[in-house]
């Protein structure tokens, strides 16, 4: 998708801006309930609170972005990050004092949390009014005063709409049991939806205005049903909106033919993020994560026959139980090999509930910090290598976050680098900008026809 031509222009294949169903953000009705939803974690969270923002519109409240402004506030919380119940804690004794102050009504405790065992003691200790796992959102809706929603399991209820971008849930839950993760515990086993009804929502989503869908699940390249695999439903979201992509795969379900549809289908972005977790044969079967180490190159070597310019991204936990100087040096053999263009790096630490927990001695935290900064090294010096090369092109860029205060906004190439660079552009439009410099985390550029060097890097260090 990059190219040599300097030609100014702004092109418009772009949805129409719709105005999205109006939360009153940052105001207060003069009457009315008032609801506020905070959310933490991953962007399936961020999706759930979609879910539930429109349930609380549809029963008369107005959104305020304010725990004392509102009459109801939901927390919808993660339990993946370091202490996070701790956080929550915080939240909540700060909800406890304006309640006190008769500021505050209602709180209701959602997500990850609100299915682990510590709900119960949370909802006794500060006296939360509504506690719902992932699993049962759809309760809140009886709780805000709609009629009970019949529900068999979350991912038939539609997401967001409206917007210029939008996740689509294709899959719930997981089957897989990895030592560290607690997935499985909070958010149950694997359950898909049907083709039918995905489909479906990707057109009403592209009637309305969307112009990028993103599929969604926690291993969405697992997703399987009535004899069709992703790669199927891929293909067929592919065909009818204008942006796809999706996240996150687990290397044991991705095929190479869903690698092949990546690079040559138009409207997929060239993007894969694959986790790999660990080099090391040894600690991939400690972490029960289903494939070796040599069956990931495989597959990153066929992501890049199909898709060279594309970009990989990868998880990585360092100082996983039993992880040794020689498991690590097999951790930066595979950052080597695989070149990666950006990576989420962990220091491992123990969640309740979960085998690593229970593995015995951890790894020395002075040990798990060298390790850190040694993997973080080797893939940010790869990947300032991969991002130097697109210096020069001119690029086809989707603004997805439209200018800050500084008029800097950020824009996506078709090959999923992020580009930071001055427009006016709104998130959703299309507009063409020339690569003038690169970092290990972005690259920068101006829109074609603007004066050079208008933008130092920022944030790249
Ligand atoms: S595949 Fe992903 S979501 Fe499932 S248990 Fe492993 S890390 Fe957790």
């Amino acid at each position: 998708m990059s190219e040599t031509s300097t030609t100014p222009v702004r092109l418009t294949r772009k949805p129409e801006r719709r105005t999205p169903p109006g939360p009153a953000t940052g105001t207060v009705p003069g009457s009315g309930k008032t609801a506020c939803i905070r959310t933490f974690g991953c962007q399936m969270n961020v999706h759930d609170s979609d879910r539930m923002r429109r349930m609380i519109l549809d029963a008369g409240y107005a959104e305020v972005t304010r725990y004392e402004d509102a009459d109801l506030v939901i927390l919808n919380t993660c339990y993946v990050r370091e202490n996070a119940v701790d956080r929550v804690r915080g939240h909540l004794g700060e909800l406890t004092r304006l309640r006190r102050e008769g500021r505050l009504k209602k709180v209701a405790l959602t997500g990850c949390i609100g299915a682990a065992e510590e709900s119960e003691t949370l909802r006794h200790q500060f006296g939360i009014d509504l506690v719902l796992g992932t699993h049962n959102t759809y309760e809140l809706a009886e709780f805000v005063g709609l009629p009970t929603m019949e529900e068999t399991y979350t991912p038939e209820l539609p997401g967001t709409g409206g917007e210029h971008s939008a996740f689509v849930t294709i899959m719930t839950g997981c089957n897989y049991g990895c030592s560290y993760c607690v997935v499985p515990m909070v958010r149950g086993r694997m359950v898909c939806r049907s083709k039918e009804s995905i489909l479906s929502e990707v057109d009403r989503l592209v009637e309305g205005g969307t112009g990028y869908v993103t599929l969604l699940g926690q291993t969405v390249d697992a997703w399987r049903r009535d004899g069709e695999r992703f790669c199927d439903l891929l293909e067929a979201v592919a065909e009818r909106a204008p942006r796809v992509s999706f996240t996150t795969s687990h290397p044991s379900n991705m095929e190479d033919r869903t690698l092949w549809a990546i690079g040559s289908r138009d409207t997929i972005v060239k993007r894969l993020h694959l986790p790999v977790q660990s080099g090391s044969d040894r600690m991939l079967k400690i972490m029960h994560r289903g494939y070796k180490a040599e069956r990931y190159r495989r597959k990153i070597g066929v992501f890049r026959d199909a898709a060279p310019e594309g970009t990989l991204s990868t998880d990585i936990i360092v100082g996983h139980p039993g992880e040794t100087e020689e498991d690590h040096e097999a951790t930066l053999g595979l950052v080597e090999d695989c070149s990666f263009d950006s990576a989420y790096v962990f220091k491992f630490s123990p969640r309740d509930g979960t085998e690593a927990a229970t593995l015995g001695e951890p790894v020395a935290p002075e040990v798990s910090q060298r390790r850190f900064v040694e993997v973080l090294r080797g893939i940010e010096g790869n990947a300032f290598k991969r991002n130097s090369r697109k210096v020069g092109s001119v690029e086809e860029l989707y603004v997805r976050h439209g200018a800050n205060e500084d008029g800097r906004a950020i824009g996506e190439t078709w090959t999923g680098h992020a580009v930071h660079l001055k427009t006016e552009a709104n998130p959703g439009e299309y507009v063409r900008a020339t690569i003038e410099s690169a970092g290990p985390h972005a690259l920068y550029g101006s829109l074609c026809g603007s004066p050079y060097g208008d933008l130092a890097p920022y944030g790249d260090v």
